[in-house]
């Protein structure tokens, strides 16, 4: 990034699986500007533990929960004539004296939540004319920015259709203070423009948006999913292993029991096709996933006991275990599905520079 540009540190989803308030928390220690969630309920949730930092709301919000997110402080985006009448009527219940921040998210070729240029132009105005608002961003999302073409393209087109509006702002005296475009991919393309701070997720997360994308130099995943062996036995030949019989046995094999299921996330696509790293080796998943337990061949030669730990997801450090992005490609889909699937029943534990950090009460 270039030096004067800001991070704001995306936390949606329970950021991507790993816990919003811990990561949230480490974010801001370390500098980003302020934190992004997707719903009003995943600002809440951070203020209520007590985070004071600026809290950017990316996605739609609810005309009914307009009272909420002014009362939690928090930032909304603003993209329909609809939502900005619901929070002008509201806007009373701010605190008072201070004027509200909102930003204005301009669409330029996502087809998603955006407003169209001139509708965006439309709603600065009025944010503008109201003396109990405030102009504090105007943005857009890129679409392609992932894609091999990243930086060319539909991408380019997407810039250079956010340029004028910015340029329009400016003539008219209505500058934000800040305006923002770029994701992960594009922070990795250092496709940033001139803008105030990137919007970064799955890259903090220590994951790349793409395989031709390399992160920097030390960068790598935040999350391992490890598990514990919870029984070990024999199969038989032609003995058959979990639901519909998928896996049968060729010879005398040894498998482990692992207490983790697609309930947990460990998803179900991954029946007879994933993996996970046993002793530093490969053990494969054999029969179907299911809800809360998987069954895995244990490698020749290898001595496994009840309370072994397994390494279901690995980071770069784990031998033997596939990582967000091996195990989206087996179940057909992209790390982000992965991560934010892991489900809130499996305990986070945080370590921070060799220390575990003790926060039971923001596991989840
Ligand atoms: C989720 C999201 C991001 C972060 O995307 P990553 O690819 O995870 O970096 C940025 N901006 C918007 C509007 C988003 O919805």
């Amino acid at each position: 990034m270039p030096p004067e540009t800001g991070l704001l540190a995306v936390v949606k989803a329970n950021a991507y699986g790993h816990g919003a308030v811990a990561v949230g928390r480490v974010a801001l220690a370390a500098g980003a500007m302020g934190l992004a969630v997707a719903t009003v309920g995943e600002g809440q949730a951070l203020r209520r533990a007590g985070i004071e930092s600026h809290i950017l709301v990316l996605g739609p919000i609810d005309a009914t929960e307009v009272d909420t997110a002014l009362q939690q402080r928090l930032t909304v985006t603003v993209a329909t004539s609809e939502l900005l009448a619901a929070i002008q009527r509201e806007v009373h219940r701010s605190l008072p004296g201070a004027p509200v921040d909102l930003h204005v998210k301009v669409d330029t070729g996502m087809r998603r939540y955006g407003a169209m240029p001139d509708l965006s132009l439309a709603l600065c105005r009025r944010i503008a004319v109201d003396p109990r608002l405030r102009l504090e961003g105007v943005f857009t999302h890129f679409a392609t920015a992932d894609e091999d073409d990243g930086n060319e393209g539909f991408a380019a087109l997407q810039a250079a259709l956010l340029q004028p509006v910015l340029e329009q702002l400016t003539a008219e005296n209505l500058t934000p203070k800040w305006w923002h475009q770029a994701n992960s991919a594009a922070t990795l393309r250092g496709n940033t423009g001139r803008s105030s701070f990137v919007r970064m997720g799955l890259a903090l997360y220590g994951i790349t948006p793409a395989p031709s994308l390399a992160l920097p130099d030390g960068v790598r995943p935040v999350m391992t999913l490890r598990s514990r062996v919870a029984r070990v036995f024999e199969l038989a030949p032609g003995d058959t292993v979990g639901y519909g019989r998928t896996y049968q046995s060729g010879g005398a094999e040894r498998a482990a029991l692992v207490p983790i299921g697609y309930a947990d996330g460990y998803r179900r696509a991954l029946s007879n096709r994933g993996w996970m790293g046993l002793m530093g080796g490969r053990a494969d998943v054999i029969g179907r996933v299911s809800m809360d337990q998987t069954v895995v061949r244990i490698p020749a030669g290898v001595r496994v006991e009840v309370g072994d730990e397994l390494t279901v997801m690995g980071g770069a450090l784990e031998e033997g275990a596939p990582n967000a992005t091996q195990l989206s490609d087996l179940c057909d889909t992209i790390p982000y599905e992965i991560l934010t699937g892991i489900a809130g029943r499996v305990p986070r534990d945080y370590w921070q520079n060799g220390q575990r950090i003790v926060e039971p009460d923001e596991r989840g």
